[in-house]
């Protein structure tokens, strides 16, 4: 049987169990986490790992014991909850639907230690070839504007992979989306790792409403040591040049702003950084 709990660590070494049954992380003391990890992973109550002391295993145990009375760490899964399609879900997917993701790619030309995409993570797709055709990207803009309010904000967002590996197809969906929309506003959200925007790029992100995303994880120390091409060389100091190529002067006539948001860990920090445009300012992470 599968143990109930993963015991990882995130990219700054802080100790986390993933309850497998409850789907809850929890953080975990330092000297608990090599204990739980040994009972629960490798099922050997602490031996394999060298703790022969009784007293300590049994200290161990009762905090094993604590956590299953708290309902974590069951040895059965909690029955999987089935997704509800209600009438609204329905309603909201086939009539009023004001958003779309297009995962244009799985291309990338960088490989960050953490990727998900990176082969370490069984339930996750490895990194590939794949690229969107521009007849299923434009049919899927059709049914965005097909079945949302015409009074909606629309948005279409570009997502990889690397989405600006392919700014040639980038740029023809929307040039669709604004034939097809006949006027309608829409705003274009680009998720990108900030190594490949160049000048161009920039002036087409303000020909039209956009919010750019990029992505930093803190100082070079901190973002070189995960954030690196497949020769595993840092990529802080052409992300940088990035942003301060959209981080454009007042005098520039834009009136966009750059915005830091970042998740903090207790030993570092791993923020995003998103440009976003007049109409709407709001950055998400
Ligand atoms: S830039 Fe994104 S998709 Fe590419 S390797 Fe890094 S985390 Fe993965």
């Amino acid at each position: 049987m599968r143990s109930p709990i993963v015991c990882f660590r995130s990219d700054t070494g802080t100790p986390y169990a993933y309850d497998r049954g409850s789907n809850e992380i929890v953080r975990l003391a330092e000297p608990l986490f090599a204990k739980i990890r040994a009972i629960h992973e490798r099922g050997d109550a602490g031996s394999g790992m060298g703790y022969t002391d009784g007293a300590e295993v049994n200290a161990v145990r009762a905090e094993d014991e604590r956590a299953r009375s708290l309902g974590l760490f069951a040895d059965t899964p909690r029955p999987r909850m089935k997704p509800v399609f209600c009438d609204q879900c329905r309603a909201h997917a086939m009539e009023s639907l004001h958003t779309l993701t297009l995962c244009i790619t799985e291309r990338c030309n960088l490989r960050c230690i953490y990727c998900s995409h990176s082969g370490l993570y069984p339930r996750e797709r490895p990194h590939s070839q794949a690229v969107m055709s521009l007849d299923v990207a434009e049919a899927a803009v059709r049914y965005l504007l097909d079945v949302s309010k015409s009074d909606d904000a629309l948005s279409i967002s570009f997502y990889g992979g690397e989405c600006m590996l392919h700014f040639p197809l980038l740029r023809e969906i929307v040039s669709f989306a604004e034939r097809a929309g006949n006027g309608r506003h829409i705003q274009y959200h680009f998720d990108t790792n900030g190594t490949l925007v160049r000048p161009e790029h920039v002036a087409f992100f303000l020909e039209h409403d956009t919010f750019v995303q990029v992505s930093i994880d803190g100082p070079r120390a901190l973002h070189d040591r995960f954030r690196v091409t497949r020769r595993g060389k840092g990529t802080h100091d052409r992300v940088i040049e990035t942003l301060r190529m959209i981080d454009l002067p007042p005098e520039s006539g834009s009136s966009d702003e750059l915005t830091p948001r970042a998740i903090l860990e207790p030993e570092g920090g791993r923020p995003c950084v998103g440009r976003g445009s007049q109409k709407s300012r709001s950055l998400v992470c």
